[in-house]
């Protein structure tokens, strides 16, 4: 077939000179219409080639269409780096790391079954008698329309409490016992016109009548008064008309009405929220409440379990069978992707990146594209090995519909269900960036340098170990928090415990109840996949505390001494050392009408981020830029013989736990979670540690090779071994077979879920009934 450009069809995306981060000018032919998976070790390149060049240019090509305008604006931002990519259809990608959903987003409006939703109550709702129908905008909450006017539709109200506004009631109201008042003259203005309205002033807080602390702080008057202010210091102040306002009224209207983003978050801090009396936290206005289907109103039906939401849709007219037909219709690939205990009204920021990947990919079952690449990272994050068959079908059926899937993944399971596999080795970083096989997945056996053929065909057991005798053991619960219902948990100490069960059964839930007030616990480290920063400005070595101790090493060179620069002078946060257009960021950002803004880098230091002069001082031939751009590996070899042990032992640490190939100056938000993840672990074990510690890890093998998941696994069993205990929530059925200890939840998600099935060592797990069980005793074979 002819393509519309006349030239003749080709089937295969050819990648040319690739060269973008650590690809080093890679070429290769990828078939289009086939489920297609990326491997390679963590840094190995597979990201840089599936998302940062494939992705990217497809990205790219489509502004461009769009947007013939901003052509230039692109240039300025910079295409990936590539020679040529034929073959390329427009691109989807659900990978969303960087994106922060707003809280208005929930399970309903990612899918879209929130308007379906409202569609059916619109046209098949029953309604009071004498009501009129509404427009299916009016089951919104996100609508004028639809909210509620109490709350204007967020289902919450801010109230303040005299807790929140006055911390400390040992304190008189002119020491500052209204800490929620603004400071300098108008907090004076609030005390000298309390004082003239006769309050005593001078008197500790809690010793006031307690009507009077009342007025004081919540009344909705305003009396204006004539304050004779009382003589300071130095001048004398004329009488003036003061108008009173209560710490309340001053807190909400700061909140409600400033520009200043300071000021806003102050006023926060004294206010509390709670669920909304109008609307009893639906956010929807009563006429919308009062309309019901198979008699549940809409908001009832948006907290049922996806799963419970589908069996409940009855029939009824012929509208309503459509309408619920649709629905069903709808549902049941989130179900299939082992999301069914989620609700309609479940906010987005609070599901995992894993979880919400999945809800996108069961929405493009029903999207009607084709002839597009989707692209997508780690689609099995957060899955338990029972649901990664239905994981599988998804991506095959998504292939069907006419389109190509290109997966970024490690699970074994879906690497050998793909068609075609890209192979990036063989190490991370500049050990890295080759394309080592692309090809049916069997015909990998063969290459020899692959870390990826190596586990993927290798089925010689793991070494034999001895298992650990717990030195004592702690109780968590009873826990009554989402689905779990009074649960205890026995965890031993000194111990490795891995906590398994399906997506939704429980387990971050469990971990989550895990405080410091245990008996027998020394010191409680939760090391979890959160960014390490939020800004560019935080990267791996201000997080570790590496980038002191280099700032240092270079305000001690003979060359800044003699300038008189020291520490400070060597951040780029702070006026002085930094460079100044981009104060230090090393990117600009560039406005994109009509797209989302976008970064470049800086003009003048052109991504440096520092000043010249600065530039000019350097350590052992490199100036604090170019140490900032070395990766932890070169890092090390770069300060082995120099006398900094701090250095050297964050480096190591860091090398420990596999990071070796990222840079140190890498900003925080280019990390994945994964990343995030080992950078705090390792800043933890480059701690000198007294006493016993109970880590708690959730996923730590996300994103994470095999092969880098045994470097991992050595480090955690090391603590245990140092006497530590560790507690992970896992997947990985290689990671649990080599637990000491197993605390198995389910048997389902939800209210499925939430309950303890088994507790054990592996072989006993592996025994028990569930879902882990077969699983695991897979992995112990
Ligand atoms: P993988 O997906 O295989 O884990 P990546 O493609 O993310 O690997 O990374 C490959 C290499 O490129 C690593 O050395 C990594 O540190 C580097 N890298 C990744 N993202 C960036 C970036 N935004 N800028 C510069 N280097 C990067
Ligand atoms: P797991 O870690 O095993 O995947 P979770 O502990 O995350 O399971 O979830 C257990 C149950 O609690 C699920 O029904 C989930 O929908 C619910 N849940 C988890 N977090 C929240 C939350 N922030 N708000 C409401 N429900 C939640
Ligand atoms: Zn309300
Ligand atoms: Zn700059």
């Amino acid at each position: 077939m002819p393509s519309p450009d006349g030239r003749p069809h080709d089937s295969r995306v050819r990648v040319r000179g690739a060269r973008e981060h650590n690809l080093r000018g890679v070429d290769v032919d990828i078939p289009r219409d086939l489920l297609v998976v990326f491997t390679g070790v963590s840094g190995s390149g597979k990201s840089s080639l599936a998302f940062g060049t494939i992705y990217a240019e497809a990205q790219r090509r489509y502004f461009e269409s769009v947007a013939p305008y901003a052509r230039r604006l692109i240039h300025q931002v910079g295409a990936p780096k590539v020679g040529e990519i034929t073959g390329l259809p427009p691109a989807v990608s659900l990978q969303q790391r960087r994106s922060a959903p707003t809280s208005r987003s929930s399970v309903g409006t990612v899918t879209n079954l929130s308007n379906s939703l409202r569609m059916l109550f619109s046209r098949a709702g029953r309604y009071p008698a004498g009501a009129e129908r509404l427009d299916s905008d009016a089951f919104s909450p996100n609508t004028a329309a639809g909210a509620c006017p109490e709350c204007h539709g967020l289902g919450r109200v801010h109230r303040t409490t005299e807790e929140l506004l006055v911390p400390d009631p040992s304190l008189t109201i002119r020491e500052g016992a209204i800490a929620a008042w603004p400071g300098a003259w108008q907090g004076k203005n609030l005390r000298d016109i309390l004082d003239t309205l006769g309050h005593d002033v001078d008197r500790p807080w809690r010793e006031l009548p307690a009507e009077e602390r009342e007025w004081i702080l919540f009344t909705d008057e305003q009396p204006v008064v004539t304050v004779h202010p009382v003589r300071e210091a130095e001048r004398i102040q004329r009488p003036y008309q003061g108008t009173y306002m209560s710490a309340r009224r001053y807190v909400m209207k700061t909140f409600s009405d400033t520009k200043s983003a300071t000021l806003r978050a102050k006023a926060e801090r004294f206010l509390a929220t709670a669920p909304c009396r109008a609307c009893g936290g639906s956010r929807l206005r009563p006429e919308a409440l009062a309309v019901t289907f198979g008699g549940r109103n809409i908001a009832e039906l948006a907290a049922l379990p996806l799963t419970e939401l589908a069996r409940s849709l009855p029939g009824g007219s012929e509208t309503a069978r459509v309408l619920t037909e649709d629905l069903a219709a709808r549902i049941a690939p989130v179900v299939e992707l082992g999301l069914g205990y989620l609700s309609l009204d479940r906010a987005t920021p609070t599901l995992s990146a894993g979880e919400l990947q999945r809800l996108r990919l069961a929405t493009q079952l029903r999207s009607g594209l084709f002839g597009v690449v989707y692209v997508l990272d780690e689609p099995s994050a957060g899955l338990h090995p029972a649901d990664t068959e239905a994981l599988v079908t998804v991506l095959e059926r998504l292939k069907a519909a006419g389109n190509s899937v290109f997966v970024v993944e490690h699970h074994f399971d879906v690497v050998r269900g793909a068609d075609w596999l890209v192979d990036v080795g063989p190490g991370a970083g500049e050990h890295g960036g080759r394309v080592l096989h692309s090809g049916p997945v069997a015909a990998l056996e063969g290459v020899g340098e692959s870390a990826t053929a190596r586990f993927l065909f290798d089925r010689s057991p793991g070494p034999a170990r001895t298992v650990r005798e717990p030195r004592g053991v702690v109780s968590v619960g009873p826990v009554t928090r989402h689905n779990l219902r009074g649960v205890t948990a026995r965890f031993p100490l000194g111990v490795f415990t891995a906590v398994t069960g399906v997506s939704g059964s429980g387990k971050s839930t469990l971990i989550g109840e895990v405080t410091e007030e245990l008996a027998g616990v020394g010191r409680l480290v939760s090391v979890d996949q959160k960014p390490i920063g939020r800004t560019p400005r935080s990267n791996l070595a201000t997080y570790t505390g590496l980038f002191d101790v280099v700032r240092k090493v270079f305000a001690a060179t003979e060359e800044a001494s003699a300038r008189g620069y020291g520490v400070g002078r060597f951040s780029f946060n702070v006026a002085g050392g930094r460079c100044e257009t981009c104060q230090g960021e090393g990117f600009v950002s560039v406005e994109l009408l009509f797209l989302p803004s976008t970064y470049a880098p800086c003009p003048d230091c052109g991504g440096a981020r520092y000043n010249p002069e600065t530039l000019e001082v350097t350590y052992r031939g490199r100036n604090i830029a170019q140490v900032l751009d070395l990766t932890v590996e070169a890092a090390a070899r770069f300060f082995a013989d120099a006398d900094t042990p701090a250095v050297s032992r964050s480096l190591g640490t860091l090398l420990d736990v596999g990071l070796g190939y990222l840079r140190l100056g890498q900003p925080a938000t280019e990390l994945s979670g994964g990343e995030a993840q080992r950078i705090k672990l390792a800043s933890e074990l480059q701690r000198v540690r007294r006493g016993h510690t109970f880590y708690l890890l959730d996923e730590p093998t996300t994103g994470l090779h095999p092969a880098d998941v045994e470097v991992l696994m050595r480090q955690l069993h090391g603590l245990v071994d140092a006497g530590h205990t560790v507690v992970v929530v896992e997947h990985d059925m290689t990671v649990v077979a080599g637990a000491d200890w197993v605390v198995d939840l389910g048997p389902g998600g939800g209210d499925e879920g939430g309950r303890i099935v088994a507790a054990g060592p592996p072989e006993q797990v592996a025994t028990a009934p569930g879902r882990t069980a077969p699983h695991l005793a897979r992995a112990l074979a």
